[in-house]
């Protein structure tokens, strides 16, 4: 089922994960035990992480090195075909576009709909480490923008072969990414919200949002989309902090502050136990208050804290 189906016959707020592929070389079982407890709270579909190859410097025999692709968490696909096997439940396979070429994505399309997978959450990505700026492949898609596009032809039966008359139409229920406090290459909010605008106008039919610990922003945000007409579903991403780590981390990658009152409050604790706690208590207040103004999701990042979340999500239902 699409998540926009999910949201319009939800009677109340649903909830839903985001797992990251587990690190090559681990199994499928690391996912199911991440996963296991997590689904006493039946979430109404599961996103799956992409990620794009990095670039690494192997050392050969003779001292010199060698330049190799390695991606480190391969398997979005097949993670999301074994959730839906495993559990009944949806799974959402993030694409992106670095890294990628359009061949490649479209062959990853074709998969997902021989799978039953009709949900797809559409990005660009992040540059790459060794890049200060984004670069796409050659001939792969710029923005997120140019991927939904590429889905939305699939949609349509348009392939990239020309000579493919009357191909085989796709089904893809699509979302993209929205950024309460602006996405940090973008001028200005404005700015950010045309082409978010841009986006849904292409055919996205729900946003995610970035992870917010303060929820104005995301109120806000909210309001400032529907004075830009962006009138479709924005569900919420949410994040515990567990770690004084991440105080200074979180901002660094993902481009978001956190409120004077919750880093206070974790500077001031003394074991790793306790920054737990507080960044629980703090959650399950965000998530109570988001679930009062009506969300149609509550979205967990889980990062490897299913515990946490699990603590969280039990105190909602
Ligand atoms: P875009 O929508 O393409 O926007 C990127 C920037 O370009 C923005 O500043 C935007 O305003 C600007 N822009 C857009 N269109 C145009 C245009 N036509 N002309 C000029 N400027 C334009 N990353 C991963 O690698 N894998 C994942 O699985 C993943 N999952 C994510 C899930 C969520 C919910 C979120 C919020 C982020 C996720 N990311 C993931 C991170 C994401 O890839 C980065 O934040 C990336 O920098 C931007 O992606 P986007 O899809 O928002 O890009």
């Amino acid at each position: 089922m699409k998540v926009i189906e999910h949201i319009q016959q939800a009677k109340e707020t649903i909830v839903s994960f985001e797992i990251l592929p587990p690190l090559k070389g681990k199994t499928i079982s690391s996912i199911y035990d991440h996963l296991d407890p997590l689904m006493e709270f039946k979430p109404a579909f599961i996103n799956v992480t992409y990620h794009r190859s990095e670039t690494m410097f192997k050392k050969r025999s003779d001292g010199s090195f060698e330049k190799v692709e390695v991606r480190k968490r391969p398997g979005t696909v097949g993670i999301c075909a074994a959730i839906m096997n495993h559990y009944q439940i949806d799974a959402v396979p993030h694409l992106i576009c670095g890294g990628f070429g359009k061949r490649e994505t479209e062959d990853a399309l074709i998969d997902l709909h021989f799978l039953g997978i009709d949900n797809v959450l559409v990005l660009r990505g992040d540059a790459a480490r060794n890049e200060a700026s984004f670069n796409p492949e050659p001939g792969g898609n710029l923005y997120a923008i140019d991927l939904l596009k590429q889905v939305v032809g699939l949609n349509h039966g348009l392939y990239l072969e020309e000579d493919i008359l009357n191909g085989s139409k796709t089904n893809f229920c699509i979302g993209v990414a929205g950024y309460p406090e602006k996405h940090f290459e973008s001028p200005n909010l404005a700015t950010d919200l045309m082409n978010l605008k841009a986006k849904v106008d292409a055919g996205a039919e729900y946003i995610t949002t970035q992870m917010f610990f303060d929820n104005k922003k995301y109120f806000d945000f909210v309001k400032a989309c529907r004075e830009n007409a962006i009138e479709v579903p924005i569900i919420p991403g949410l994040k515990p902090i567990t770690s004084k780590k991440q105080l200074s981390m979180l901002p660094k990658v993902f481009h978001v502050d956190i409120p004077a009152d919750l880093s206070n409050a974790v500077m001031k604790c003394k074991t790793d136990e306790e920054v737990e706690k507080t960044g629980t208590e703090w959650l399950i207040q965000q998530c109570l208050e988001l679930k009062k103004a009506g969300v149609p999701v509550l979205h967990y990042y889980t990062l490897g804290k299913p515990k946490v979340i699990w603590n969280v999500v039990k105190e909602l239902v």
